[in-house]
């Protein structure tokens, strides 16, 4: 699809998600370092999860000198309830370590007043930040407008045919250029939003969806998931991470 074809059809996109799940303004929070951890914290787990293993890791190491200076084995056992413990402990203490031996502190202050692409590759340089965590770093903490893609938002882009992917770290190669800078953080959350609430999974809720004129999945496989969604409960929601029956997307 050409830029300015796609660039169209984003905002048509967010024109209609706007319109069933409003308008979004972005304040941005200003903790970068605490969203490089959060983020990190965030692979294969709910959002609950992570905000809890976040709160027990700022317990147990008020101060980020103090986490990286833990042993990763010590940071592990403060995470585990979250997945993957092993690996974000070792990728947490890993980066904030390498922060301080390159920045003097650890800090990613300045970042925001670089060019959003240099700011991007400057965090990607560092071993376990892929492209959603620099991107989520950018915006939601310093308001850079960079498009982060997760799941949902994968899922949702391949849905509309707007990307034909296999992975969320493809996806926003592709989508990352394009998107508005005016609209970057509240297609986001509108995504990520209409991932979870209707374009769920397993079972989306195509009838409710305003977005069905232009959507790739046929009508009839639309119609089949309204039947099999009739005779389940309520509760039979898909998993948070089940994306297209593929697996977890490595580069986070
Ligand atoms: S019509 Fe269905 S599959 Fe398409 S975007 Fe809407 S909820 Fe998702």
């Amino acid at each position: 699809m050409l830029a300015s074809e796609l660039e169209r059809r984003l905002y048509q996109v967010d024109r209609d998600l706007v319109a069933m799940y409003g308008r979004k303004v972005l304040v941005p929070h200003g903790d970068a370092v605490g969203e490089l951890v959060h983020t990190i914290l965030t692979q294969n787990t709910s959002d609950a999860n992570s905000d809890r293993t976040y709160a027990a890791l700022r317990q147990a190491f008020p101060t980020w000198d103090m986490l990286a200076d833990a042993d990763a084995e010590q940071v592990e056992a403060v995470i585990r309830l979250g997945g993957l413990a092993r690996t974000k402990a070792a990728r947490i203490v890993q980066v904030l370590r390498r922060l301080r031996d390159e920045r003097g502190s650890i800090t990613l202050d300045g970042l925001e007043r670089l060019p959003k692409m240099e700011a991007f590759e400057e965090l990607n340089r560092y071993v376990g930040v892929g492209p959603k965590t620099a991107a989520c770093v950018l915006l939601f903490a310093l308001g850079v407008p960079v498009f982060p893609v997760d799941t949902h938002v994968h899922r949702v882009a391949n849905r509309l045919g707007l990307v034909s992917t296999k992975a969320p770290s493809a996806t926003q190669a592709e989508l990352m250029p394009v998107v508005p800078e005016e609209i970057t953080y509240q297609l986001h959350m509108n995504m990520v939003k209409h991932g979870r609430v209707t374009c769920r999974a397993q079972r989306p809720r195509c009838d409710e969806c305003r977005l069905a004129p232009y959507c790739t999945v046929p009508a009839v496989r639309r119609q089949e998931g309204r039947k099999e969604r009739g005779g389940r409960t309520q509760g039979e929601s898909g998993g948070e991470h089940d994306e297209l029956g593929g697996e977890a997307d490595p580069q986070i």
